[in-house]
């Protein structure tokens, strides 16, 4: 673990992330049709033959077959080894921006070849990796059927808790507090704000969100994520409310993907961008 140098393990979360999207190939294949995600195992939507496990290779198998079915020879469309190949990117970026900002590593050619050894950077880039490689479902699923995954948002409360068992990053006790007081917070707020507007005003998918953030990041990262969040909504929704007139709330815009947005830029420069907040309005 020493010695290996850094551009092995972006090559391996490379991988990662590739299996990731592949994995989310399946599911918005399967999803729709109503297909189990397990049961049947890989097959090929038009002859249903089987499809041997070196096919089903994150790009390498659609590469190998040069973008046609082995079975029957049919198109696959370049759309899959594309999404895998911007994950498996996603997935290395995680590693990277957490050696550069939470490792503070000066960027130069010489750190590629150096070894990651401090732990800090581990659990940063997990945590970086959960928050990246998860908005993807959350902007998609959020904004076709108006909800948020569990597997995301619980799923990121128990990723959080257990990245913070690695030293160096956000302690378990603040993971544990950032899921409470960030979830608790907004379901409190929301909650006020249904009584005052007298409907609907927070769908419980983002507290749970939320919470996960919070666990991930700790109780301040999840706090700046939702300022940010909501400043970024308001951008978006004062000028398409404008456009799209709709008495009933049919062409609301979901909050989630605001919040997946800036969770990622917030764990990496949250307390930066504070700081400059605060040397604004104070002047100190
Ligand atoms: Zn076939």
């Amino acid at each position: 673990m020493e010695e290996i140098p850094l551009w092995y393990w972006l090559a391996v979360f490379f991988a990662l992330g590739a299996c990731v999207g592949s994995f989310y190939n399946v599911i918005v294949y399967r999803m729709p049709r109503g297909i189990s995600l397990i049961n049947p195992p890989s097959h090929c939507p038009l002859c249903k033959k089987r499809i041997p496990i070196r096919y089903n290779l994150p790009i390498v198998g659609w590469l190998w077959l040069r973008g046609k079915s082995a079975c029957c020879h049919q198109p696959i469309s370049v759309i899959y080894p594309v999404g895998e190949a911007l994950c498996g990117l996603l997935g290395a970026l995680s590693l990277f921006a957490s050696v550069a900002v939470v490792g503070t590593a000066p960027v130069t050619p010489e750190l590629f070849r150096m070894p990651v050894s401090d732990p800090a950077v581990w659990a940063g880039a997990l945590a970086m990796a959960w928050l990246l490689l998860g908005a993807y479902p959350v902007c998609a699923v959020d904004c076709k059927y108006k909800l948020i995954p569990d597997s995301i948002s619980v799923g990121g409360i128990v990723a959080g808790l257990l990245i913070s068992i690695i030293p160096g990053g956000v302690t378990p006790l603040q993971s544990l507090l950032g899921a409470v007081v960030a979830g608790g917070g907004l379901y409190l707020v929301g909650w006020v704000a249904t009584k005052v507007l007298k409907k609907e005003a927070m769908g419980f998918g983002d507290v749970k969100l939320l919470a996960g953030y919070g666990a991930l990041m700790g109780v301040t990262g999840a706090v700046e994520t939702l300022i940010v969040a909501a400043l970024l909504g308001i951008l978006v929704m004062v000028p398409y409310s404008k456009l799209h007139k709709s008495e009933d709330g049919s062409g609301q815009i979901p909050f989630g993907p605001f919040l997946a947005v800036a969770a990622p830029f917030m764990f990496l420069w949250g307390d930066a961008l504070f700081a400059l907040y605060v040397k604004f309005v104070f002047g100190e």
